[in-house]
């Protein structure tokens, strides 16, 4: 078997590579933090061949801006070409992914969320529509006007399973609602997205703060006295994020915040801010006036990114696959979340926490040493069988890739199996779209 990497340059070279029916993995910017990129040699094991790696980021990049406000974007764009495409004619992005340089169009296969979930929602809701490459390397068109349609006996039940988590940014399994969704967080696993219409909004003046709080391992008093005062304010609060003390460690002395604190930032709408300050702000009982302060919005971007990947960079060069967790839970379950957290603190590993604190929405990471690595899976594993007694979602926003594969598999029952066996018969007969993918080859 050889791992062949191949380069798009245009739709019409991908339309032939398509044609060819060749077994390949279709990636954009290789940000996926549950894809090793550097490991595929092995991860993507392939005993029939040659199996194509297939770079798509350098497709040309095209954007419009459509009267009504919504952008048609196709190609190499990214959230940042994106973002600074659209304020530069008055609008701005209702999703908003901690890492702005993945691709858009990559976001639709991982159903990417963010930051500006808790004020816009998922990015699942705002995609208008989408054109994807079939088996056969034909252009098809999905919209979210029309049903998602299936002769599968498990369809139905399907659907019904997966109530339960539709209030979750992600479920364990896709959607299937929308016809929309079958580009939707599959992967790249049924075809290739090419185009994509999203909704946008307005760019409205928006101030930024952050408040500076006990240690959450101490005490979350003043963490879910915040949690539960801005739940109503989603039409003001775009974002509610969290980097706890330990955090900071992964910062440049200058850019630390607080002083062994916790950190909560709000990005809030600047002509809602004083209603905000005065009708929430002021009254937390846990938290000091003095530890509320503004900070600009390229700070607030620059650390809050700056964290991930700086532990990614970090867990790379120590050559261990990161052990972080994307579990996002009830509002009543999150003080069991945490809880649950400081258990895992105590296990003697480096850790830290952070994340979309307002949805309840972690990533608690350990940085191992390879010596190390067991102990802290054994309390992923754990984790994982209380998720899935709490229903709530373990990997809302990163997807499943390779590395959750194995996690994944008890949140799968018959019915998932059986709808991801007819999906994968329907639109990928070749095997041709990432067959090592958590929907299995038949
Ligand atoms: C520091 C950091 C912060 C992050 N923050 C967030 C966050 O806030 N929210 C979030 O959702 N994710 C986040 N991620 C994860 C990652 O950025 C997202 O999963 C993102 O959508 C991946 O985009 P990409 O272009 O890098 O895709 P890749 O890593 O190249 O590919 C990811 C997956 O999508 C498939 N794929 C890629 N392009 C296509 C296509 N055109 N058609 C079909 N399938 C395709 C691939 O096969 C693969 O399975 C973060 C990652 C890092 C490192």
């Amino acid at each position: 078997m050889t791992h062949i990497t191949k380069t798009f340059y245009s739709v019409e070279d991908l339309v032939s590579h398509l044609k060819a029916h060749q077994p390949s993995f279709y990636f954009s910017s290789k940000t996926s933090t549950v894809i090793p990129y550097d490991k595929l040699d092995t991860l993507l094991p392939w005993s029939k061949g040659d199996f194509f790696l297939c770079d798509l980021s350098k497709m040309p990049p095209k954007m419009e801006l459509k009267e009504n406000g919504n952008l048609v974007l196709s190609g190499s764009v990214s959230w940042e070409d994106a973002k600074k495409f659209l304020r530069s004619k008055g609008r701005n992005l209702k999703t908003s992914p901690t890492e702005q340089l993945a691709l858009i169009t990559a976001g639709i296969a991982t159903s990417c969320t963010g930051e500006r979930c808790f004020g816009f929602g998922t990015m699942r809701s705002q995609v208008v529509s989408l054109k994807y490459l079939d088996f056969n390397g034909e252009e098809k068109i999905l919209n979210r006007e029309e049903e998602f349609v299936l002769p599968s006996e498990h369809l139905k039940q399907y659907q019904q399973d997966f109530k339960t988590y539709q209030t979750f940014k992600n479920a364990p399994y896709p959607r299937f609602n929308k016809a929309i969704d079958l580009m939707i967080g599959t992967e790249g696993q049924l075809g290739v997205v090419t185009e994509v219409e999203i909704e946008t909004v307005e760019n409205y003046d928006l101030t930024y703060v952050f408040l500076l709080l006990p240690k959450w391992e101490e005490n979350i008093d003043a963490h879910m006295e915040i949690f539960n005062a801005v739940q109503s304010q989603r039409d003001a609060i775009m974002s509610c994020e969290i980097l706890d003390s330990n955090c900071m460690n992964y910062l440049k002395a200058d850019e630390k915040l607080g002083n062994n604190q916790d950190v909560i930032f709000l990005e809030v709408k600047s002509d809602r801010f004083e209603e905000i300050y005065g009708d929430i702000l002021c009254h937390l009982k846990h938290i000091n006036h003095d530890d509320v302060f503004e900070i600009a919005e390229n700070k607030f971007h620059h650390i809050r990114a700056g964290v991930p990947r700086a532990i990614f960079e970090e867990n790379s060069k120590m050559g261990v696959v990161k052990i972080g967790t994307d579990c996002q839970v009830s509002g009543e379950k999150f003080p069991d979340l945490l809880k649950f957290y400081r258990e895992a603190a105590k296990v003697g590993v480096r850790y830290c926490l952070f994340g979309h604190f307002g949805d309840a929405h972690l990533h608690f990471n350990y940085m191992p040493t390879k010596d190390e690595s067991a102990r802290c899976l054994d309390q992923i594993q754990k984790l994982y069988d209380q998720v899935l007694e709490w229903k709530g979602s373990p990997f809302a926003e990163h997807g499943i890739g390779l590395l959750k594969q194995k996690y994944i598999k008890r949140f799968h029952g018959p019915h998932q199996l059986g709808l991801f066996h007819d999906l994968k018969q329907k639109y990928d007969p070749y095997h041709q779209f990432f067959p090592q993918g958590f929907m299995g080859k038949d």
